[in-house]
């Protein structure tokens, strides 16, 4: 099934066992020793399918000295493969270094696909798939974090982020504050386990939402936000509303319209409209 001095790349399940594919086990019975990120972890899964091969650890403090040393034994015919915790490798998970040095060394690499927490959201997501961007986690911290959705407003494909427990209601409010309330997304919770939930509605809504059932921010999350198009530049984001009330404590609403128009990019009819509201209130 595999030659002498390749390495495959093999994709492992994101919850649900039985999306280990025929060929993912297949392969991972025949190579000669297995890359895992967490080899505890990976024994688990390749002792339910009935797979025993010396494991070797390969994750993120030790992936360059270790691809090394795998490298040099693929050189001399061994046959590897790289799995990660779950899903496809080297998607948020290590392995760019192996595959890397393979490539510089002549060795060939072969694809096993599989599960993917990214690919799997986006087919249900109900959000247009025909461009989108991986973002992966967005920065921990609130300012680094700010500037990079500010950078982000704009991008007019389908945005894809990866998400913790932890942080899942802050990242929430830090995407309305700078892409607005309104835009759609998808919160794509626990794929294919037992609690799978998959909701797609305002991003005010998917916060509300999880801030009633708190038992919703539990689990692993994938978050799909709608680019910016036409529809939702209509939509006035928190940030212009912010910037649109500073200029007209100084400026006419015309002007505070105009300003805030170029600064932001949304339609100057729109910020007119809601400027003559804020100022008659
Ligand atoms: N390589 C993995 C893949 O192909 O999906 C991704 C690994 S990354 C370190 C882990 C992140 O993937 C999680 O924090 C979560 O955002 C997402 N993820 C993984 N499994 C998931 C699942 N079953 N449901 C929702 N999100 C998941």
């Amino acid at each position: 099934m595999v030659k002498a001095g390749e390495i495959s790349i093999v994709a492992t399940p994101i919850g649900h066992l039985d999306d280990m594919t025929i060929r993912a086990v297949g392969v991972l019975k025949s190579v000669d020793q297995i890359a895992a990120e967490d080899t505890r972890h990976s024994q688990r899964l390749l002792a339910h399918f009935g797979i025993e091969k010396p494991l070797v650890a390969l994750h993120d403090h030790n992936e360059q000295e270790k691809a090394l040393m795998l490298i040099e034994k693929v050189k001399v015919g061994m046959n590897l493969a790289l799995i990660s915790d779950a899903g496809t490798p080297l998607i948020s998970d290590p392995g760019y270094h192996l595959v890397r040095l393979a490539h510089q060394h002549g060795i060939r690499i072969v694809p096993i696909p599989g599960p993917c927490s990214i690919i799997a959201a986006l087919s249900a997501s109900g959000l247009p798939t025909d461009r989108f961007i991986f973002e992966g986690f967005l920065p921990a911290k609130a300012v680094a974090r700010q500037k990079r959705l500010m950078e982000l407003e704009p991008e007019s494909r389908t945005l894809i982020f990866f998400e913790t427990p932890h942080r899942i209601l802050e990242s929430l409010a830090g995407i309305i504050a700078v892409f607005g309330a309104l835009r759609e997304a998808t919160l794509a919770r626990e794929l294919t386990k037992t609690f799978e939930t998959i909701r797609t509605d305002t991003l005010l809504s998917l916060l509300n939402g999880i801030k009633t059932h708190t038992v919703q921010q539990k689990g692993e999350f994938v978050l799909i936000v709608a680019g910016n198009t036409t529809a939702s530049k209509q939509i006035l984001t928190l940030e212009a509303e912010r910037i649109l009330k500073t200029l007209l404590t100084e400026l006419s609403v015309s002007d505070a319209a105009r300003f805030t128009a170029k600064i932001t990019g949304i339609r100057k009819a729109l910020l007119y409209e809601y400027a003559l509201k804020q100022s008659l209130t």
